[in-house]
């Protein structure tokens, strides 16, 4: 079965130091059923669909069976809970191994929610449908919106009770990703490792995700300055379209600058820095406006974990690191602005351009305006509908906006496809996720699930679909996410 269905694995990380893993079996599950499989995923990782649906190609989804090639494994790591340091590693995820990829390369298969390892605690190393549908959504939404992120390969169901707050249907769901390296991982080498260890992990990284640094005079120096890069235009990309990760701790930070761990997540509606949607998230430390200074402070932690491999005097390792820390906000700051303009429709460079931004985004504020259909309705000059754009603040604005595309020398055609191409015409809305996850997990209807990926997949069309999934929702009840469910 295994070379029929085109699973291609080894596992680089089982060679790494012991102390970084514990190799760990699922735990095989009753009855498993195939409830959504990525079909192009599948397709460009070699796999074959047919074989993939099939009992044997199933049991693989679900833990029962293990492909030739995979050892599986449990990552250890460490990491900052809002703000505090624990360790943590892998309580309800095991690592297959790595699928080496048709034309090179590999990518971490990983499956969520198999059942308990060694770094599980309390927990049943479970997972329930709902959140890994959801998780399959918006990382595919994610995708769609062309950001960097882990992928969703399918998800089954187990055919057991998973026990929360009320007995749920239990599923695993499968977890691509380029790595499942994090700053966790290195906090981890850190503190618990010998430097050799550090140096062997930090090594690991470079030739998994930077192999153009390899031969660099200070190449952990340059792994530093690769990752902020990769965070700095990975964070710019959420906040522009209005990403809210909900729960940005040190071990939900990827090295290779890919979004990870969707728990609490959600798509911010009105624009509003201090939007947060996790109910754990009672201080609002990783809403929405303070993404950007939460993603600093978690590089420096990054940074901090590196510095026996910077010099071999810490004073100068400090400095160096801090050097590297330092340009995570320019360099965020440009790429934010990069992307706004482009929502804008500006081509060029003028230094007014941020008070341009920062004018309409004040007024999205202040009349409690949705974010993604401002831009659409600046996109589509069609701005009849919100109290915003009747007031005279915003004619004054857009007066200044007009001038400044007069300004330059791209047509007003191009300026328009450039807003099209940066602003999408839709967005997961938290009730049509909810609406898509209680036909599935309430009727076993996936149907209205399907139709919403279908959607997403696509949000830069500005068709009649996407448009009809761009609608606000009725009740403006205030929307709350859970992890760990
Ligand atoms: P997260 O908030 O998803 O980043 O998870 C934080 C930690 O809790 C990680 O070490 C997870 O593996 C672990 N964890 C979350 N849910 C469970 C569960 N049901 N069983 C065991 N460990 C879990
Ligand atoms: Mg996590
Ligand atoms: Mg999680």
């Amino acid at each position: 079965m295994t070379n029929e269905t085109g699973w291609n694995l080894d596992n680089s990380y089982a060679r790494l130091p012991e102390k970084f893993f514990t190799s760990t079996n699922p735990t095989p599950v009753r009855s498993p059923e195939l409830i959504i499989l990525n079909e192009s995923l599948a397709d460009s990782l070699g796999l074959d669909v047919k074989s993939l649906q099939s009992e044997d190609g199933v049991a693989v989804f679900a833990g029962n069976e293990i492909p030739e090639g995979a050892s599986p494994l449990a990552q250890a790591y460490a990491g900052h809970q809002f703000g505090h340091f624990n360790m943590l590693g892998d309580g309800r995820a095991i690592l297959l191994g790595e699928q080496v990829l048709p034309e090179g390369g590999r990518v971490d298969i990983q499956l969520k929610g198999p059942g308990r390892t060694p770094y599980s605690r309390g927990g049943d190393g479970r997972a329930a449908l709902g959140p890994m549908l959801r998780e399959y959504i918006i990382s595919e939404a994610m995708h769609g919106l062309g950001i960097p992120t882990t992928r969703s390969l399918a998800v089954v169901t187990t055919g057991e009770t998973v026990i929360r707050e009320t007995g749920l249907p239990g599923a695993i769901m499968t977890r691509v990703a380029s790595s499942h390296l994090r700053v966790g991982t290195f906090q981890f080498a850190a503190k618990w490792g010998t430097i050799e260890e550090l140096r062997t992990l930090a090594d690991y990284a470079i030739e998994r995700h930077f192999p153009d640094i390899e031969a660099d005079e200070s190449r952990y120096l340059s792994l530093l300055q690769e990752v902020v890069k990769r965070q700095a235009e990975l964070i710019a990309q959420w906040q522009l379209v209005g990403f809210i990760h909900g729960v940005m701790n040190t071990d939900n930070m990827t090295i290779s600058g890919e979004t990870i761990d969707y728990g609490p997540c959600a798509f911010m509606d009105a624009y509003d820095p201090a939007t947060v949607f996790s109910s754990i998230d009672r201080q609002g430390r990783y809403a929405y406006g303070n993404q950007p200074v939460i993603g600093g402070w978690n590089l420096a932690r990054f940074a901090e974990s590196l510095l026996p491999l910077l010099h071999d005097d810490e004073d100068q390792a400090v400095t160096l690191a801090q050097d590297k820390i330092s340009i995570f906000n320019d360099l965020y700051q440009s790429n934010w602005l990069a992307g706004m303009r482009a929502k804008l429709g500006i081509f060029n460079e003028e230094t007014q351009d941020e008070a341009l931004i920062n004018g309409i985004l004040s007024m999205m504020k202040k009349h409690g305006a949705d974010y993604t259909n401002t831009f659409r309705a600046l996109t589509f000059d069609k701005m009849e509908d919100t109290v915003l754009f009747g007031t005279p603040e915003f004619a004054q604005w857009q007066e200044l906006w007009q001038a400044r595309l007069g300004r330059q020398k791209e047509s007003k055609e191009s300026s328009n496809q450039l807003m099209q191409n940066s602003n999408p015409a839709v967005i997961p809305r938290n009730h049509r996720v909810e609406e898509a996850l209680e036909a599935a997990v309430e009727q076993e209807d996936y149907s209205v699930m399907e139709r919403l990926l279908d959607v997403l997949a696509n949000p830069y069309a500005h068709c009649e679909k996407q448009v009809e999934y761009a609608a606000l929702p009725e009740s403006t009840k205030p929307y709350r996410t859970f992890c760990g469910t």
